[in-house]
């Protein structure tokens, strides 16, 4: 298996359709509960979620 592309996301709940091409598939949702990424069943792209901006801390 090809490893999986992975895909930046800003939230743990994400819908994939494959991107179309050869690996889509229909819309599905998915959850990341309290992970922080998911692959996507059909298509097997990996969902990680994007760190946030730093917040900024005092000195
Ligand atoms: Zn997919």
């Amino acid at each position: 298996m090809k490893p999986a592309e992975e895909i930046e996301v800003s939230a743990r709940e994400i819908s994939c359709d494959g991107g179309g091409g050869a690996s889509s598939h229909p819309r599905i949702f998915l959850n990341m509960g309290d992970k922080e990424f998911i692959d996507c069943p059909y298509c097997g792209r990996r969902f990680v979620l994007k760190e946030g901006p730093d917040v900024a801390t005092a000195h």
